[in-house]
C-alpha cells in the first residue's frame, strides 16, 4: 500500500460539489474505507499496474486503488464527478486519469491497455451489458488480466452456479466456459448511500484457456435455445439452432434432458460438435 494523501473525507466531497446521488445513474455511493479497501485487494497485486474503473463517481474506489499502487483510467459519465475526481489525481501525483465518457461507447482496450485489471461498481444494466461484452468476444485470451465487479446479489450467484439449480442459465455458462468466476464479497445494502432495495455482491474472474474450436456464437445460440425453453427438453429446445438436435445425438447426449442440466463442459462439447459440423463441407455452411 502506498501512503494515501491527505484528501477529504468522502462525505464532505460529496456535500461539496454538491454529488446529490442520481438515480438514472444508478448512484449508490460507497464511502466506507475498510470496505473499499477489502474490494479493491481483490484483483491481488496491483502496485505498477493498471487497472481500469467504470463508474468512479466521488473517488471512493478509486482511492482504494491508488492506494495500493495502481495507475487508474477511469470512465465517468457525470460531469459532476470531474471537479472532485480532478482533486484525486491531484494528490495521487498523475496516477489516475479520468476519461468523460459513456463506458458503453469507448474502446477500453485503447484506454486501458491489454492486461489492466477491471474493477467497478457499476448500475446492473450497465455493468451486465459491460459484462457480456467483456466475456462474450471471439477474441481470446481478453484484453483484460481479470474482472472484479460489483453486481446484485442474485446476478453474481447466477455467475457462479452450477446445473440442476435455479440459478443457473446464460450468464453461468458465458462466465464459466473459458474464466474462473468466484464471488469474492458479499455487500450489505447498508453500505451504500442511498441503500439500493437489493444485497450486493463482488464477483472476481480471470480468464482461462479457452476451450478448442468452439465459437462463441455457436454457444450463445445453444444457449440461448436451451435456457430461452427452460422447462423443455432438449429434443424440443434445439430444434431452435440447425445441427443441435444431430450433434447431441452423435454426442450420446440424452435429449429427454432439460437445457438446464447440461454441464458448462457439455455446452462446450456440444457447441464444438455443431459448429464442426457447420463447416464440413459436404454440408451448408451455417452461420451463427
Ligand atoms: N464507484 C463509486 C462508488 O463505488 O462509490 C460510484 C458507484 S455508483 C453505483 C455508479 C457510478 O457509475 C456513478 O458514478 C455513475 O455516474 C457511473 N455511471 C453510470 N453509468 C455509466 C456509464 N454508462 N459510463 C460511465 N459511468 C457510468
Amino acid at each position: 500500500m502506498t501512503d494515501a494523501p491527505a484528501l477529504p473525507p468522502l462525505r464532505e466531497v460529496i456535500r461539496a460539489h454538491g454529488l446529490r446521488a442520481e438515480k438514472a445513474l444508478g448512484q449508490n455511493f460507497l464511502l466506507d474505507e475498510q470496505l473499499l479497501d477489502r474490494i479493491a485487494a481483490v484483483p491481488g497485486e496491483l502496485a505498477g499496474r493498471t487497472a481500469y474503473e467504470v463508474g468512479p463517481g466521488p473517488g471512493g474506489l478509486t482511492r482504494a486503488l491508488l492506494r495500493r499502487g495502481a495507475t487508474v483510467v477511469a470512465v465517468e459519465r457525470d460531469r459532476r464527478c470531474l471537479p472532485a475526481l480532478a482533486e484525486v489525481a491531484q494528490a495521487f501525483d498523475g496516477r489516475l486519469t479520468v476519461i468523460d465518457a459513456d463506458a458503453l461507447r469507448v474502446d477500453e482496450r485503447a484506454l486501458a491497455g491489454d492486461g489492466a485489471h477491471v474493477v467497478a461498481n457499476l448500475p446492473y444494466n450497465v455493468g451486465t451489458a459491460l459484462f457480456v461484452r467483456w466475456l462474450g468476444g471471439e477474441t481470446w485470451p481478453p484484453w483484460w488480466a481479470s474482472l472484479t465487479l460489483m453486481f446484485q446479489a442474485e446476478v453474481a450467484e447466477r455467475l457462479v452456479a452450477g446445473p440442476g439449480s435455479e440459478a443457473y442459465g446464460r450468464l453461468s455458462v458465458l462466465a464459466q466456459w473459458r474464466a474462473k468466476p468466484r464471488l469474492a464479497l458479499r455487500v450489505h445494502r447498508s453500505a451504500f448511500v442511498p441503500p439500493p432495495k437489493v444485497m450486493s455482491a463482488v464477483v472476481h474472474l480471470e480468464p482461462a484457456a479457452a476451450p478448442d474450436g468452439v465459437r462463441t456464437g455457436v454457444l450463445e445460440a445453444l444457449t440461448g435455445a436451451a435456457f430461452g425453453q427452460r422447462r423443455k427438453m432438449l429434443r424440443q429446445s434445439l430444434k431452435a439452432v440447425p445441427g443441435a438436435l444431430d450433434a447431441a445425438d452423435r454426442l450420446g447426449l440424452d435429449v429427454t434432458r432439460r437445457g438446464e442440466t447440461l454441464s458448462v463442459d457439455e455446452f462446450v462439447a456440444l457447441a464444438r460438435e455443431v459448429g464442426a459440423a457447420a463447416l464440413c463441407p459436404s454440408g451448408e455452411r451455417r452461420e451463427f
